[in-house]
């Protein structure tokens, strides 16, 4: 696959606001180390990091437009808060108008959001990057994710999950389902590991 990092650069920066910009570069760069301390390819890890929030910045109408005119699904979650679709179109964006065939690379803009059961390494390091990037201030912590990130990412995903499951508990939010069932899926494969020492 032949992408031009600089160019991709670019032409992300004029989809987004500033700090969107901003987190997106934090993301492709933490990406790329993750990606480097793991054995994972570096550039896919960058270019799926630079398209993770490319329709981001879509206003709901226009998401939902698009989603109903290439017939992506709405469910009923996504309907009552469209801003979960910026994953699902931001996948189907990547593919048309920035022509990235890389199914991993899809896979992984499609479920920064919510992760899904079974991630693969490059779906983890995007999930991971996205919330630990150094823009990132006020999640809980995140000096312990951060360090675990780069030493154990199965370990920096479960707190993740579990931080992000009671911050929309305490919200009062609607969970999307798949949120949950990505919690339950990497909660009952280290059920044995709970009491452990996460350092
Ligand atoms: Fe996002
Ligand atoms: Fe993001």
């Amino acid at each position: 696959m032949k992408i031009n990092i600089h160019k991709l650069t670019r032409l992300i920066e004029k989809t987004l606001d500033s700090k969107r910009y901003e987190h997106t570069l934090g993301v492709a760069y933490t990406a790329a180390a993750l990606a480097m301390a793991y054995g994972a390819d570096v550039q896919k890890a960058q270019i799926a990091g630079l398209l993770h929030d490319c329709a981001k910045c879509m206003d709901y109408h226009k998401l939902i437009s698009i989603c109903e005119k290439h017939q992506l699904g709405i469910s009923e979650i996504e309907r009552k808060n469209p801003y979960l679709l910026h994953a699902k179109v931001g996948s189907h964006i990547a593919k048309n108008k920035f022509d990235i065939s890389d199914e991993d690379i899809l896979q992984a803009i499609l479920n920064h959001t919510t992760g899904r059961p079974e991630m693969s390494l490059l779906e983890k390091i995007i999930y991971i990057a996205d919330y630990i990037e150094p823009n990132r201030l006020k999640a809980p912590n995140l000096s312990t994710i951060r360090r675990l990130a780069f030493k154990d990412i199965d370990k920096a995903l479960k707190l993740i999950l579990e931080d992000i499951l009671s911050y929309l508990d305490t919200l009062k939010s609607d969970i999307d389902p798949q949120t949950r069932l990505t919690y339950e899926y990497y909660m009952s494969l280290r059920g044995a590991e709970r009491h452990g020492n996460l350092e």
